[in-house]
């Protein structure tokens, strides 16, 4: 491997780590393991993460593909809850019913981060046929058209160019982008390397690649978010909660604690300003353990968030109750979209094999 450039190394272990999961969902699935492993790993309900909900688009270079589900998949999934007579939640009830310690019937929830408009156009008209709530976490940046969604703007800037010239860490670099698959190796290595960044270096970085490929980096949170006004009706309806998501979808275990109070507070103050309703749930941009640990769960119960969401993967036990503000999250990925591995992941035997069969991961 030693000759093999680090960027390449990087795409060939996503593509493996791509594989080995759709092998491992599979063989979950053939095996039955799933059913045997259901009393273990099942918990008590889940809490499904999901963005962009749309049908498929055109064109093979499609590096953000993991972050959108169509239509059909939703439902195929609402379907299956139906079927196996799990509750489908708002976030109110999962606090409700982990506060009191009611495990009598399982349940699910639906939860969408960052407000796209799709969430609107898409997702709602299929919950509406299962009578189902949703929860949306609002980014108020993007909302108010002034974010900044910089992993759409890369794969922008990727895909209109042939080849992509960066500093990164002091050394000029030039990316190959002329094939979909030569794309992708590039959209992977500098992504990796802008999640590295601080906001500041991020958004430089990011701004400069838009001004040099011909991005309207701006637009994008237009394009594709709801604006307050958009926000307003749509929260209006009786299935629809709205969560906070922060104000600029920054990486908070990279602030300092005042930055990350503010985040939280001002991001909740400004939706419940905007739309005229409370605001008790929250989700850590990016949620993964790099972006979301011990303090940010300490601030945002200090916030007063009566519960907030990760990326981490897990189903919720009833242990989860002691940790409202780490709850774990399923992850509906578009590079996963068969209905076989359906009863896998509500069985649990999917986050459970992520995980290295532990339950419960809150620290
Ligand atoms: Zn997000």
């Amino acid at each position: 491997m030693d000759n093999i450039p680090d960027w390449q190394a990087t795409g060939a272990m996503k593509l493996l780590r791509n594989t080995v999961i759709r092998a491992g969902l599979e063989a979950l699935y053939f095996s039955g393991a799933h059913y045997l492993l259901r009393p273990i790993f099942a918990g008590v309900g889940a809490i499904f993460m999901l963005h962009h909900v749309r049908p498929s688009r055109e064109g093979e270079f499609q590096p953000n593909y993991h972050l959108e589900v169509e239509p059909e998949f939703l439902r195929a999934m609402l379907a299956h809850l139906r079927a196996l007579d799990v509750d489908i939640v708002t976030m109110d009830e999962v606090h409700q019913r982990l506060s009191e310690r009611d495990f009598e019937r399982r349940f699910a929830c639906f939860t969408l981060d960052d407000g796209y408009r799709d969430n609107r156009d898409f997702a709602l008209p299929v919950m509406r046929e299962f009578d189902a709530p949703l929860t949306i976490y609002v980014t108020s940046d993007f909302a108010e058209g002034t974010g900044r969604l910089w992993w759409i703007a890369l794969e922008m800037a990727i895909a209109g160019t042939t080849a992509i010239e960066v500093t990164v860490d002091g050394t000029a670099c030039r990316f190959d982008a002329a094939t979909p698959a030569a794309k992708q190796t590039t959209f992977d290595r500098l992504h990796d390397w802008l999640r590295t960044l601080n906001e500041h270096e991020l958004r430089r970085e990011v701004s400069a690649l838009c001004a040099r490929h011909g991005v309207d980096e701006a637009a994008i949170c237009r394009d594709l978010c709801m604006s307050w006004d958009e926000l307003k009706p749509f929260s209006a309806d009786p299935l629809v909660a709205i969560g906070a998501h922060t104000v600029t979808h920054c990486n908070l275990a990279a602030q300092s604690d005042e930055t990350v109070s503010e985040e939280l507070i001002k991001s909740r103050a400004r939706i419940e300003a905007m739309l005229g309703r409370p605001v008790a749930h929250l989700a850590y941009p990016y949620g993964d353990k790099a972006a979301a640990g011990a303090r940010e769960f300490a601030l945002a119960r200090a916030a007063g968030y009566r519960t907030a969401v990760t990326t981490r993967p897990g189903m919720v036990f009833a242990e989860n109750a002691g940790h409202l503000t780490a709850l774990p999250r399923v992850s509906l990925n578009g590079n996963y979209q068969d209905a076989r591995i359906l009863p896998v992941l509500t069985s649990g035997a999917a986050t459970a094999m992520w995980n290295g069969f532990r339950r419960v991961d809150a620290a």
